[in-house]
């Protein structure tokens, strides 16, 4: 260990500790603390400063600041140099703070006559909890030894707040993970759910965070980090040549477990006074911060394959391991930073709701938990570093909000919410089996989406009338490799089986853009959403296609065979696909397997271009499926995936649904059936301008089947088609407020 002067802070953290042992209340602790950092430190103050809500500091405790301050004196974060020192997650050392910039006169502390000040950050992995201050009378700038010393207590203030030693009196001293939190994400998919928290990554516990025998604890660290490179080289050896992507990380997990500056930084925190799991959460604390400041995209991931390695060392010195015997609870809601959907998948319909703190709209965990119909909110910030397993949350998957340990009123109005949504599904079940007709006589086949069989139990209960779209990439995206033609064939076979003679429209493989195969090497393209996709690849790559074409032809065994191509831009893609599927019929007729009834070859009409394609085509096509999801984004140069724009353009714009009735039109004078399968079709009010403008097939969500069709059944679309066609003529950019307003005079 190198001999460095922080044997200060050793010191320093000893007094600290025997001042906290004992049975003695928050208040008192943080008072003696304060106490024993002013003295240890030749300082006339020392302050500490905890946060009472998430904008707001309070002064906790004060060594030489007017007492009567203690409770009373709040900044906002970023105000003043304390609130700077918040907002910065960084140490301010100011030799003439009155000077400074951005220093705020607090009269009633009586702090006019101190000069100097140093301000360290109190945060727990990356979370901030408070703000350490010492201030002298004399101008001096502190050294780098006494603020490091200040770092450690402040670290070890961290810890100690975590474990609850703190506890006392109002908001800022109130005992952390007890009071109710709200958490506002995104909608990742709709519903509500009431139950107890499992924690994906259960929170590792320090309860040790000063040890007074440095050399002792040197050993441990370098045994644990020994036994964490024998780990990392073990996955790589597994992860070998396989997989390229998997060993590029652990190659970077290799570098960090044998970087010297790690080690160094970590024995140096030891040598402070630390024990080794407190050094190893310090710097975790460190690249946490550091994280949150860094835009560049290949550094945040490399803090965060350091913060991952962090994790797996904590859990082998603490031998707390990820399996903590811990036993799920009732109605477990799995919050987890992110997930991904192989994981989510093996947790099944055992969930009643998920939260994550990361995750997007669209991606594949968010589409497994729809096909499970598991509410989901993402984006809920911070959400894993309040809860704990087991504490009450409840899931408003309908505006994307979560409730944490919530008070008596919001339980008492979130399970009036819960019965209601479970009222109108009871009303949705006594019209399922009722045609989505509406009042003029019109109607609408109403459909499902699916893409796993985790789906198919949906089927029957949702009402839908077949499939009306099956994402075959999701089999291919829940798995580390290529799945093999005879799985295939099988998980076909059962699909059609399960649909019991209900049409299902299989779509070929969809990937590229967001969907990136594990196993397949993404490709380096400045804009992903346009670049090689969907039948871009599959015409590129006919071999994949072929061996789906074929897993499909097989897996009909003589039943009618329906299938579409994603993505098609223009008349030839779907011809050249289409020859493929024909050379695919002729081959597997020859090698003696039996073929479709009748086989339907479709395209999904996702890009602008193609409603403009010639007549020939809309002739030639057996029928066309309209991806609202993607065709929106194309038409409206909005990324789908980008929250900030992605709903800035309304499916009910004038110029969106224009565009859809000349699809409907062409459709019409070729007589090519027509449906919509984007999620904007699961939407009553959407649906029901479609069935408007003449759309006749709808696919959708299974949840949304019932709320549509109940929708359908109580209009008339000629009254709706006049609604539109006078805010039309009004000029107005979206007919939705037109429609909006005649359905609440409907009643
Ligand atoms: C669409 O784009 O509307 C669609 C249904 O396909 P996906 O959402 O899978 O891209
Ligand atoms: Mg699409």
């Amino acid at each position: 260990m190198a001999e460095r002067p922080e044997t200060g802070s050793r010191v320093l953290l000893g007094r600290l500790r025997d001042a906290m042992a004992g049975d003695v209340e928050g208040q008192a602790r943080l008072n003696k603390i304060t106490h024993l950092i002013a003295d240890s430190m030749g300082c006339e103050v020392c302050s500490i400063y905890l946060f009472r809500d998430h904008e707001t500091l309070e002064l906790c405790a004060t060594e030489g600041l007017n007492q009567d301050a203690v409770h009373q004196t709040r900044m906002k974060v970023g105000e003043g140099l304390v609130g700077l020192v918040a907002r910065r997650r960084s140490v301010i050392n100011e030799p003439d703070a009155p000077q400074a910039r951005g220093f705020r006169f607090m009269p009633e502390t009586g702090e006019e006559i101190y000069s100097s000040f140093l301000g360290v950050p109190v945060q727990r992995l990356g979370e901030a909890l408070g703000v350490l201050v010492v201030q002298s009378r004399a101008a001096r700038v502190y050294s780098a030894d006494e603020v490091y010393a200040l770092e450690v207590v402040a670290m070890v203030l961290a810890e100690m707040t975590e474990l609850g030693a703190f506890v006392g009196e109002g908001a800022a001293m109130s005992a952390r993970h007890s009071q109710p939190a709200m958490f506002r994400g995104t909608v990742g998919q709709e519903g509500a759910a009431e139950g107890h928290v499992w924690l994906h990554e259960p929170r590792v516990v320090v309860t040790n965070p000063i040890a007074d025998d440095p050399v002792r604890e040197i050993e441990r660290l370098r045994e644990a980090v020994e036994q964490l490179r024998v780990g990392v080289d073990k996955m790589l050896e597994i992860a070998g040549s396989q997989d390229k992507d998997q060993a590029q990380v652990l190659e970077a997990y290799r570098m960090f477990a044998n970087s010297k500056g790690w080690m160094r930084r970590m024995e140096d925190d030891i040598g402070g006074g630390l024990s080794a799991e407190a050094a190893v959460e310090k710097e975790q604390s460190l690249a946490r911060a550091r994280m949150g400041q860094v835009t560049d995209n290949y550094l945040r991931e490399r803090l965060s394959d350091l913060d991952d390695l962090s994790n797996r060392l904590l859990r082998i010195l603490t031998g707390q391991g990820k399996d903590t015997g811990a036993e799920m609870p009732a109605n477990p809601i799995l919050v987890a930073r992110n997930i991904g959907p192989a994981e989510l998948l093996e947790y099944g319909r055992s969930l009643r709701g998920i939260v994550l703190e990361e995750g997007s709209v669209g991606s594949h965990a968010a589409i497994v938990a729809r096909a499970l119909a598991i509410p989901l909110v993402v984006h809920a910030s911070r959400v894993t570093t309040e809860a704990l397993n087991g504490d009450q949350i409840m899931v408003d998957g309908e505006q994307g909000i979560v409730h944490l340990r919530p008070d008596d009123t919001v339980v008492t109005a979130f399970r009036d919410k819960i019965a209601m949504l479970a009222e109108a599904q009871e009303r949705y079940a006594s019209i399922r089996d009722k045609p989505a007709t509406t009042l003029c006589g019109n109607t609408v086949g109403l459909f499902m989406n699916a893409g796993l069989m985790a789906d198919l139990p949906s089927l029957p209960s949702s009402g839908a009338e077949g499939v009306g779209l099956f994402r075959t990439e999701l089999q291919f995206l829940v798995r580390n490799q290529m799945p093999r033609r005879g799985e295939l064939v099988a998980l076909y076979k059962r699909v059609l089986d399960a649909a019991g003679g209900k049409p299902v429209v299989f779509r070929t493989l969809d990937i590229g853009s967001d969907k990136v195969l594990p196993y397949m090497k993404p490709n380096d393209e400045p804009n992903p959403a346009l670049g090689w996709r969907a039948i871009r690849v599959g015409l590129d790559k006919p071999g994949i296609m072929r061996m789906q074409l074929q897993a499909l032809i097989r897996a009909a065994e003589g039943r009618p065979l329906t299938v579409m191509f994603p993505f098609v831009a223009q008349f030839e893609e779907y011809r050249e696909a289409r020859r493929l599927m024909d050379k695919t019929l002729q081959a597997e007729e020859r090698l003696g397997h039996p073929l479709p009834e009748t086989v339907k070859i479709g395209a999904m009409l996702e890009t602008p271009s193609l409603g403009f394609a010639p007549m020939k085509f809309f002739e030639e096509v057996d029928f066309l499926s309209i991806g609202g999801n993607d065709l929106k984004q194309f038409f409206f140069a909005a990324d789908r995936e980008n929250e900030r724009v992605r709903r800035r353009y309304d499916t009910l714009n004038v110029s969106f649904l224009s565009f859809i009735e000349n699809i409907v039109e062409r459709c019409e004078k070729t007589g090519t059936p027509l449906s919509f399968c984007g999620e904007d079709a699961g939407r009553p009010v959407e649906a029901l301008c479609f069935a408007a403008i003449g759309l006749r097939s709808l696919s959708m969500r299974p949840a949304s089947i019932g709320p549509v069709k109940s929708l359908l059944r109580r209009s008339d679309l000629g009254e709706v088609r006049k609604v539109i066609a006078d805010a039309r003529h009004r000029g107005e950019m979206s007919v939705r407020p037109a429609v909006m307003e005649w359905l609440r005079n409907q009643g």
